[in-house]
């Protein structure tokens, strides 16, 4: 065992505090990094606030890792020493079900490992425990190589935020001319937008906020619809090939799903706590329109993420935050107070 620096959150409504965590040995699949910044996600603040269920305490969340491996098992042969690389949502997978034989180990049938919070059963049952910390080692099989000449802190979001935009874009297999919508202007939003800019798209950003109007443009989009003006509404009928929704909260999709052409899609990756209002299927059906959803994205996408990322110039807009301001952090993550992402730099845990 080693022990490592981390941040965690101990009880709860303790909110995130320093403690020492042990990692194990790596094993022969193992490798070891020593982390170098950790983006901080919303399932972060939800999981450790147990809005999405109990937890058991100690918890370290994070699960947008950058780092150089420091030590190998006696069996890796992706990664060697000195490698800059990333971890994402999840650090092993049943490896037999279709999911995981098909890449998508996201949609693992026998459930994922999550990188924090979860089960280890390959690792004596110990709970996983996340990125805001100096070290993890995780099985070389779940690790991400990070391309040569990519900022550090501002790929490090990619790992869960990019990948989770990525993988819908590619899935309705946007091309250059292709119209794209992208509802929320956030971690994900911001993200969505350059890499559908990055693929060749027109970009659309349906946000509420008048003032968000010039960041959308800032980051590349071709238009804003004010998306509580039900005239700019109705000016986008018929006009996009795909939306991506990363809005989290509750909200109506008809008039989003008015805005797509024929054969469109929306594709929501904001999970609601409460109910969404119906969708009409009359609108789905006159336009032969597909709604549906999408989370994170496999490893060998994951890796195909960030070597686009690399070759067009795509990263994240950060605010760098230390240890000890982590939990104002997360209230302005809350109250959507951020441009786009927040990154700890683990060198002052
Ligand atoms: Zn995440
Ligand atoms: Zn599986």
């Amino acid at each position: 065992m080693t022990v490592t620096k981390a941040y965690a959150a101990t009880s709860p409504g303790s909110g995130l505090e320093a403690v020492s965590i042990e990692r194990r040995e790596p094993g022969p699949h193992d490798v070891e990094i020593a982390i170098e910044f950790c983006g901080l996600c919303h399932s972060d603040v939800h999981t450790i606030r147990q809005e999405w269920g109990s937890i058991t305490f100690p918890l370290v969340p994070g699960h947008e890792i950058l780092g150089q491996v420091t030590r190998t098992g006696s069996a890796v042969g992706l990664f060697a020493v000195g490698d800059t690389v990333g971890v994402g949502p999840m650090v092993d997978s049943c490896r037999e079900c279709d999911s995981c034989l098909e890449g998508e180990e996201q949609y693992c049938s026998n459930s994922n490992t999550d990188t924090y919070g979860a089960i280890d059963a390959r690792n004596g049952g110990a709970v996983t425990q996340g990125g805001y910390a100096s070290s993890i080692v995780v099985d070389e099989n779940y690790v991400l190589r990070i391309p040569e000449g990519m900022d550090h802190a501002s790929a490090a979001p990619l790992l869960c935020a990019g990948i989770t935009t990525y993988s819908p874009l590619r899935y309705l297999d946007v091309q250059a001319g292709d119209a794209v919508g992208v509802i929320g202007l956030g971690g994900l939003g911001h993200l969505a937008v350059k890499i559908a800019k990055a693929l060749g798209a027109t970009v659309t950003v349906f946000t509420t906020s008048p003032g968000k109007t010039g960041a959308a443009t800032d980051l590349g989009a071709d238009a804003v619809v004010l998306s509580s003006d039900p005239a700019a509404m109705a000016a986008a009928k018929d006009s996009l090939n795909a939306i991506i929704d990363t809005v989290a909260a509750a909200h109506d999709l008809n008039p989003y799903l008015r805005t797509l052409a024929r054969d469109g899609a929306l594709i929501q990756l904001g999970l609601p706590g409460e109910p969404m209002p119906a969708i009409n299927p009359g609108t789905l059906i006159s336009k032969r329109l597909a709604y549906g959803g999408s989370q994170t994205g496999g490893i060998a996408e994951t890796q195909d993420m960030l070597d686009f990322c690399a070759e067009h110039g795509v990263a994240a807009d950060i605010e760098m935050v230390a240890a000890t301001g982590l939990n104002d952090a997360y209230d302005r993550m809350v109250a959507g107070d951020v441009k786009y992402r927040f990154v700890l730099d683990t060198s002052t845990l």
